[in-house]
């Protein structure tokens, strides 16, 4: 998928939300979409890093974003309904959502996986996804025609030895993009997952210490699977795992 090369325009009038857009492929994918013409929202938990990003948006002259901080920690079900009453309500339609935020958890044997922690991953990476999803989907019916797509990971197709706690995470992230595409099958919404691949980020980092980072694709590289699926190009692609390497 590195190959395709996005009209310049490609998301024009688009509206997208995209989480974890404060940092790594996040940040990138939302400075991409906006500057193919569309009006981001970044959602993130580090206000900082979110004005950060909104600055650069603006800066560079692309539509005005907008900013959502939201812990999806501790984020309940009817902060999820607000925020999407207020995209409505500001925008009337969305075009798109990539769920990108995610948190590695705690590598190790599967005897060690404490409870807390997995707890907190699934939180975060799973019901966290279900709960935004829920909450947007019917914003999403609104547009004319709408991309969602979730964020896997190698380890989200076939599991490995140590990486349990996020790898049935990223399973059930695999799961609920299928049931969703299958569902909405027809409709103005197709459901895909993209696995980003290796990529030189700080969760990359965090996993893999002693790997030298410049030999990793910087998130930029990846960006044509991002804008692939997001635009009109993959208007009849549904319920397929992409890989972005
Ligand atoms: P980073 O850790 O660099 O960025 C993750 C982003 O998610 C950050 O903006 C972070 O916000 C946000 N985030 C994390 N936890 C929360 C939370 N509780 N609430 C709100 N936002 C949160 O990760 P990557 O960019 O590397 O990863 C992006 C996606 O790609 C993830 O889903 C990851 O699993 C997947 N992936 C990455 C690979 C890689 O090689 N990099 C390989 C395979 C999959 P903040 O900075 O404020 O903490």
């Amino acid at each position: 998928m590195l190959e395709y090369q996005a009209a310049k325009d490609l998301l024009n009038g688009k509206v997208i939300l995209v989480t974890g857009a404060g940092d790594g492929i996040g940040k990138t994918a939302a400075l991409t979409y906006a500057q193919h013409g569309a009006t981001v929202i970044l959602l993130g938990k580090t206000v900082k890093k979110l004005e950060a990003v909104y600055d650069q948006i603006e800066q560079a002259g692309y539509p005005k974003p907008a900013i959502v901080p939201l812990d999806l920690k501790g984020a309940t079900e009817q902060n999820y309904l607000d925020m999407a009453e207020t995209i409505e309500e500001q925008f009337g339609h969305l075009d798109g959502l990539l769920h990108n935020a995610s948190m590695l958890g705690v590598l190790g044997p599967f005897e060690h996986i404490t409870m807390s922690s997995v707890e907190e991953v699934f939180k975060v990476n799973v019901i966290a996804e279900i709960m935004l999803t829920k909450a947007l989907l019917p914003v999403m019916r609104k547009s004319e025609s709408a991309s969602l797509i979730f964020t896997s990971s190698s380890v989200g197709r076939k599991a490995r030895s140590f990486w349990g706690e996020y790898a049935m995470s990223k399973f059930a992230t695999e799961g609920m993009m299928q049931a969703i595409a299958h569902e909405y099958e027809g409709s103005n919404i197709r459901t895909n997952s993209i696995n980003p691949g290796a990529t030189r980020t700080g969760m990359r980092a965090n996993a893999y210490p002693a790997e030298n980072p410049q030999l990793l694709k910087k998130p930029e590289e990846i960006m044509p699977t991002y804008l692939y699926l997001m635009g009109k190009d993959s208007a009849d692609i549904n319920g397929q795992q992409l890989n972005a390497q």
